[in-house]
């Protein structure tokens, strides 16, 4: 059926345009989806790697600020007195206002005794163990996020119920001497890292999927909280500040970017930014735009391949025009014509010589016709002479050309045919046998001519006489033969006798009389032949020679 329908002229260049159309538009759809992608992703990733970017710059900014702030009280020695601390107490005091995510500041004297702090938390506490204390006397350092351990008790819990962590700002109190004099330091709250991102990240970002994650030095995630170490980053992540396709730890697909954090010079701590999307997300533009490229170029097609089938219609329909034409003339309709009023060349010349070529066969066609029905009649005519022919040679055959009545051949036809009538329906028939009383005298005394007038007026005698009531024949010689069909004995007795009355009463010539003696004998069921009846005939004719002739004898 596939086959069949493309069987067809339009049906095939609409079929070719719309597999021509489809498949370029496929390989143009396709290219452009790889531009559009390439272009998307290569946009997407450059604006995580500019979210991760301002995080990072700001994270870092605020890292260096806090550092800075622990640097500056280090160094106000006016502060740090032997035995009157209520300056560095007030100074403290106003640096804790002055930053929300402050949680304790302190100052610790070399043995590690916490001598003064703000809101007097942890006072005489030993804090010699702890890394800010220990690095701090060293130098500025800034210590990893950690969870509060001292200060847990002492102070409020958090809103989200999750533990306070801290990060450390520590740097050395040096007197004038350069002798160490102990250390101050800062806790902040890592819940600033939400300030800093909420102003970093704008709604619009949030609504697109992307998730923040800092990470340390170990790709541990730092934020978002992750007390139960669930969240992990895919272990082969992007070099900085560069984006990629990465897969997850929950099978998913994201682009993913990654930025260093920039720490002072004092501590690295070594934080990265990553900024994820999930590509899904991420792509939902150019999926869209894919998508309205396919329905383009799926209607474009259908609609090329519609204007492909009027097209090839136009091209078509003259060619089916005159094929139904040729048709019609096949059928046997002449009153059709090839011509066409389609506006193409090639069509118009071919309906010409189509026209032309059905003009001369019909030409022809009558000329045949005419030429049939002239040799119809002459064969007619001819059949018509020769079956007279026929029926005169057949009637010459049977006839005797002295006498003009029937031969002995016509005789034996007629003989049959009443012999197997009679067998069959049991009918009668007779048969006389005449022969001229000596005749070989009348020839001898008068002539052959005269002889064969005689027998001529013997013959016109029996004929006559016969008639329709049996057939006279001439038997051969001066011999005749008559066969009477449903006659009996009587009648065919009766009829000899008249036959033989009035052949003796007839002048054949001149002055001239002769007789002749019959013989008469029946058909019998005992006959296998009908040359029995004819022997009967003949014996008894001979028995009427016998007898002195012009009589006529029955046979038993
Ligand atoms: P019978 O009474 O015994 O019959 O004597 P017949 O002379 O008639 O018998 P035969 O058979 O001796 O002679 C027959 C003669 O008939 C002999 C022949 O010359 C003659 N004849 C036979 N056919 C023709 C014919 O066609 N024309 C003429 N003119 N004579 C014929
Ligand atoms: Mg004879
Ligand atoms: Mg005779």
């Amino acid at each position: 059926m596939i086959i069949k329908g493309f069987n067809t002229f339009r049906n095939r260049i609409t079929l070719l345009t719309g597999g021509l159309l489809l498949s370029l538009s496929l390989v143009l759809i396709t290219y452009l989806y790889h531009v559009a992608t390439t272009r998307l992703s290569t946009a997407s990733g450059e604006s995580l790697v500019n979210i991760s970017q301002s995080i990072s710059t700001m994270l870092s900014a605020n890292l260096i600020e806090r550092e800075r702030e622990i640097i500056l009280l280090s160094k106000r020695s006016s502060l740090f007195k032997e035995q009157d601390l209520s300056d560095l107490q007030e100074a403290i005091d106003q640096i804790k206002d002055s930053y929300k995510y402050y949680a304790w500041i302190g100052f610790a004297n070399p043995d590690g005794v916490v001598l003064a702090s703000g809101n007097g938390l942890l006072k005489g506490a030993d804090v010699s163990q702890r890394p800010w204390f220990i690095n701090g006397q060293a130098g500025a350092f800034i210590g990893d996020v950690h969870k509060a351990l001292l200060l847990e008790r002492l102070l409020p819990k958090s809103q989200t119920g999750t533990p306070i962590r801290f990060i450390d700002f520590s740097a050395p109190v040096m007197g004038e001497d350069g002798e160490l004099k102990g250390v101050v330091a800062t806790h902040a709250d890592w819940l600033w890292v939400d300030d800093v991102l909420s102003s970093a990240f704008t709604q619009v970002s949030e609504r697109k999927g992307v998730d923040i994650f800092i990470i340390d030095n170990e790709n541990n995630v730092l934020y978002p909280d992750n007390d139960l170490g669930d969240i992990e980053v895919p272990s082969a992540l992007p070099q900085e500040n560069q984006f990629q396709s990465l897969v997850w730890q929950d099978g998913e697909d994201y682009l993913t970017s990654l930025v260093a954090v920039n720490f002072p010079e004092s501590t690295n701590l070594g934080w990265k930014v990553v900024v994820r999307q999930p590509t899904a997300i991420a792509m939902a533009d150019v999926k869209e735009v894919h998508r309205l490229l396919l329905v383009l170029g799926v209607f474009s097609t259908l609609l090329c391949m519609w204007l492909a089938y009027r097209f090839a219609s136009s091209l078509s329909r003259p060619l089916e025009r005159l094929a139904k034409t040729a048709r019609n003339i096949q059928q046997g309709n002449r009153n059709v014509s090839f011509q066409d009023d389609s506006q193409l060349k090639e069509v118009t010349s071919l309906s010409r010589s189509l026209q032309e070529m059905m003009s001369s066969l019909l030409d022809r066609e009558r000329t045949l016709l005419q030429l049939t029905v002239t040799l119809e009649a002459k064969v007619k005519a001819r059949t018509a002479q020769l079956e007279a022919s026929n029926r005169s040679l057949e009637a010459l055959a049977r006839q005797d050309p002295l006498t003009k009545i029937f031969n002995r051949l016509a005789l034996d036809e007629a003989l049959l045919k009443e012999y197997e009538l009679a067998r069959e329906h049991n009918t009668e028939f007779a048969i006389i046998m005449a022969d001229a009383d000596y005749f070989k005298k009348v020839n001898d005394q008068y002539g052959h001519t005269v002889g064969d007038n005689v027998l001529k007026n013997i013959a016109n005698v029996m004929k006559d006489i016969v008639d329709s009531a049996g057939m006279a024949a001439r038997f051969g010689g001066e011999e005749f033969t008559v066969l009477l069909p449903n006659t009996q004995i009587e009648k065919a007795q009766q009829v000899a006798e008249t036959l033989r009355e009035k052949i003796a009463s007839t002048e054949m010539d001149t002055g001239l009389f002769v007789t002749a003696s019959f013989g008469v004998a029946m058909f019998k069921m005992t006959d296998d032949h009908y040359e029995q009846v004819l022997n009967r005939a003949d014996a008894a004719l001979y028995k009427a020679k016998d007898r002195g002739r012009n009589c006529v004898v029955v046979s038993d």
